[in-house]
């Protein structure tokens, strides 16, 4: 790998780096099969990523025809490999055991380790003999949507496809490594004005965001609509609300600390709410919530937005459910991809039918929903939430931060990039969008640490 990367620091051509030989084995993060009851009988919140995610060598795969060889200069956490690092709700073996039994090629993934990972800025290597539109060279982020071609779903909404699957969550071969491979079609270009790990970040989480909101298939904000958005400075939340100031709606943000009000207000949302600060109590006790929280929330919103939201992103799921459906307004949309605190939900129905209310659901993004995400981040409407960047060996501790919402925005991840601060290639574009801007997220945190 050492190869590898010399060749793309010192600017090799596409040729050149064609020529490099793939290594045999590569640097990789991953939980075991045999490990996968390590955590039997303890609390969520106990289970500890940095016991389950291990940092080692592990055999390249070889490349089927539709696929690419990427060198992964960095990647990021996603709220799935805190899942799969603790093992809930199930093991992902049984995701990999499925593809396995899927085809010859589907079969390399089902392995007695699990490399996680779902986001990537990447180099590409090699492609595969049916890849029309990218070389050896191409400098590029990966979004994570796996699908084959040969589904009529996919061909409507890849995301309908029967065997539609998250790359690094339900496949093998994921981002948190020094290489991986990837489907041609999961490939975007990079935007030349980010370093590797601020470009590593967005995928997974802003296009999702950009389906909930802007895509046809789910909530299809207007310009105008107040939009209640929880956990606005998480990884969803953080562009959530930057697609809201986009494109013309009245993002109302819902954090839990002052400091995140802050940071909300430094990137022009001006209506937050501290929910800890309130403290809103939805839930009296373990079986009954609370009708007179949600009216004390709904009267929160009114006076920040002068209405009801027309739309609510929600994603915390038990915990605000409820709240939701209540505040959205006569006829508004409740957008939900899911369900962090506890996916068995619970809401009055009356105040869905009687208002005209509807619950749409929404997951990850298509290949086209992506691509338009990504162009927004090259073009500078929409920047990286990058607070802080973590090096590979360290993935355990970032993951851990993420469990516990420790983080705010998102935490990248450096896998074959030595250092931050590499990879911008297009340093007149950096300075147009605004160092400010990309780095709000970072200069934030790094604030808080200093106190
Ligand atoms: P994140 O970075 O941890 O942000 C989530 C935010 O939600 C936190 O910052 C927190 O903000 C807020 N929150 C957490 N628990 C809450 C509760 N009980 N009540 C109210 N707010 C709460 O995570 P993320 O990347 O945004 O992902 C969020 C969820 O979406 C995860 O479950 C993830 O697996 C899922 N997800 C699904 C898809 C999909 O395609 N379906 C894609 C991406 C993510 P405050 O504490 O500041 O309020």
């Amino acid at each position: 790998m050492q190869e590898i990367l010399d060749a793309i620091q010192a600017g090799a051509t596409g040729e050149d780096i064609a020529n490099l030989a793939i290594p045999e084995s590569y640097r990789a993060a991953f939980v075991r099969k045999d490990e996968a009851a390590m955590f039997e009988g303890m609390d969520s919140g106990d289970k500890d990523p940095r016991r389950s995610l291990h940092v080692e060598e592990v055999p390249t795969p070889e490349l089927a025809p539709d696929e690419c060889y990427i060198a992964v200069m960095a990647s990021s956490i996603n709220f799935n490999t805190v899942w799969t690092s603790i093992f809930e709700p199930l093991p992902t073996f049984m995701f990999l055991e499925r593809l396995g039994k899927e085809s010859v090629w589907g079969a390399r993934h089902d392995r007695d380790y699990h490399v996680v990972g779902s986001d990537a800025a990447a180099v590409v290597l090699r492609v595969g003999s049916a890849v029309r539109n990218w070389q050896p060279g191409d400098r590029v982020t990966i979004h994570c949507n796996y699908v084959d071609d040969q589904d009529p779903a996919q061909h409507d909404d890849a995301m309908l496809a029967g065997n539609q699957r998250i790359w690094g969550f339900e496949s093998n071969f994921g981002g948190l490594a020094d290489l991986s491979v990837v489907k041609a079609n999961q490939l975007m270009p990079k935007p030349e004005h980010l370093t590797w790990e601020e470009a590593a970040v967005s995928a997974l989480v802003a296009s999702t965001s950009y389906r909930m909101l802007v895509g046809r298939h789910a909530a299809q904000m207007k310009q105008g609509d107040a939009v209640l958005v929880w956990g606005a400075t998480g990884g969803l939340g953080g562009y959530a609300v930057q697609l809201i100031l986009n494109g013309g709606g009245i993002p109302v943000g819902v954090v839990s600390s002052a400091d995140k009000v802050e940071l909300l207000n430094s990137i022009g949302v001006e209506r937050v709410i501290d929910r800890k600060a309130e403290g809103y109590r939805f839930w009296a006790d373990e079986h009954t919530q609370d009708e007179r929280e949600w009216r004390r929330l709904g009267k929160k919103i009114r006076e920040l937005a002068g209405k009801d939201p027309e739309i609510v992103f929600e994603h915390p799921g038990r915990s605000t459910m409820g709240a939701s459906v209540f505040v959205a307004a006569r006829g508004g949309t409740v957008v939900t991809c899911a369900a962090t605190s506890g996916y068995m939900i619970e809401y009055d129905n009356r105040h869905l039918w009687m208002k005209l209310k509807k619950i749409v659901s929404s997951h990850f993004a298509n290949y086209r929903e992506a691509w338009e995400m990504n162009d927004l981040i090259r073009h500078g409407a929409i920047c990286p939430i990058m607070s802080k960047a973590y090096p590979l060996d360290e993935v355990g501790e970032a993951a851990y931060q993420v469990h516990h919402n420790m983080h705010e925005g998102k935490l990248g991840v450096l896998c074959l990039a030595p250092k931050s601060g590499e990879g911008i290639t297009d340093p007149d574009k950096r300075e147009q969008v605004g160092e400010e801007r990309i780095t709000a997220f970072q200069r934030h945190a790094e604030s808080l640490q200093r106190g």
